[in-house]
């Protein structure tokens, strides 16, 4: 198959659908692939390194686009994009279709194969491409948050780990999913006091058994949140009800209970946010402070982290997109049931429900 992987364009995607590394796998299936010039760079991948791996680089997105039957994208086509994907050509990549109207309808129009990365789904119904992503996010939320509770960045002044004789911080992580664990993993690891709530025991049992002596598990509910904030230092919102708005955990009248210099990282905020004091921010001006409590509410933190997000999402990606090359989409679809569940706009016509459900279309 002839695949092509053009460079990001959307502002601020540093990431790269696929790694010289990835060229390598797809060049013994005896696949074909071309690269746009400058694809890699912000993930510190150079076209020296593609072209060793055995691509072909192109100049512009238009000559990857008109060459490739298979599209290997991160983030889903931007307008300036809708116009040169043609029929039948498969896309691979984020699309979150409910959340765009005009990319659905452009999707519809250009007739094209639309895998989307968020609906591959395993029989446990976990969604192997998200995960990596959320795991990165997770661990960086520690990180945000060690660094803006910092004195000088608007925060308490706290060491998260603390020094002999002085008490390390305490961390509240909301919702003990693949956000929360890796948050709590981070912030144990530099030593401090770590809760996580979560609303499902099994999983605070699960947590329980595998976390070190430094995280405790608390079943969430409204009064033990507000009896932790009291002396929370930073406050993680992790917390995911599938395919809904995230719940407001922590509301406004809430915030008089911390103590000033509180920290709060809502991960959670691409669902519209857990804190009711959120609304999202950018790398270029990640914080805000809300009654003395710093809030960084950044919706796509991965893309601060490339070289990372990058090599985890595409670990992830390449298995299934060798498949897809190997076998076409029709009979990948047919046999590997994760893959289907991908596919969001055939040739024209909407096969996803919650697609089709968004914008009331035909399904
Ligand atoms: P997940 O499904 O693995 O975990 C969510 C957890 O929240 C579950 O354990 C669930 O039981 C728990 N939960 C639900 N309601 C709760 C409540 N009322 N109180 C406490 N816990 C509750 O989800 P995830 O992969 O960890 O993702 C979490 C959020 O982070 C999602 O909204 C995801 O889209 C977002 N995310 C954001 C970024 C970013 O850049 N901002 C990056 C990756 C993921």
């Amino acid at each position: 198959m002839i695949i092509g992987v053009p460079k990001e364009i959307k502002n601020n995607e540093n990431r790269v659908a696929v790694t010289p590394a990835g060229v390598t796998e797809f060049r013994k299936h005896g696949h074909v692939v071309y690269v746009q010039a400058e694809a890699g760079k912000s993930s510190g991948f150079s076209d020296e390194q593609y072209a060793e791996a055995g691509a072909t680089i192109l100049p512009t997105i238009e000559e990857v686009y008109a060459i490739a039957e298979m599209i290997i994208k991160v983030k889903e086509p931007i307008a300036s994009e809708y116009g040169l994907i043609k029929e039948n050509q498969l896309l691979f990549t984020y699309f979150h279709f409910a959340s765009s109207e005009p990319l659905t309808h452009a999707m519809i129009e250009r007739k094209a194969v639309c895998l989307a990365y968020e609906t591959v789904e395993k029989t446990d119904r976990s969604l192997p491409l998200l995960v990596p992503m959320s795991e990165v996010a997770g661990r960086m939320a520690i990180q945000e948050g060690a660094k803006y509770l910092e004195k000088p960045m608007g925060g308490f002044g706290i060491l998260l780990g603390g020094v002999a004789g002085v008490k390390p911080a305490n961390v509240l992580v909301l919702g003990g999913g693949i956000v929360g664990t890796q948050a709590a993993k981070m912030a144990a690891g530099l030593g401090a006091n770590v809760t996580i709530v979560d609303i499902s025991l099994p999983r605070l049992r699960y947590l329980e058994d595998i976390m070190p002596a430094n995280v405790d598990t608390v079943m969430s509910n409204e009064y033990n949140i507000r009896e932790l904030i009291k002396s929370t230092n930073l406050i993680i919102g992790g917390v995911l009800i599938p395919g809904a708005k995230a719940p407001s955990l922590i509301t406004r009248d809430m915030l008089k209970l911390m103590k000033p210099g509180t920290v709060m990282v809502d991960v959670a905020i691409d669902q519209g946010g857990c804190f009711e004091t959120s609304r999202a921010t950018t790398h270029e001006d990640p914080i805000y402070e809300v009654d003395g409590v710093v809030h960084y509410c950044v919706a796509n933190m991965p893309g601060a982290v490339p070289y990372t997000s990058t090599l985890a999402l595409t670990n992830a990606t390449l298995p299934y997109a060798l498949h897809l090359a190997d076998n076409g989409w029709k009979n990948a679809c047919t046999t590997n049931e994760e893959l289907r569940k991908g596919l969001n706009v055939v040739n024209g016509k909407v096969v996803f429900k919650g697609v089709s459900d968004a914008w009331n279309l035909p399904y």
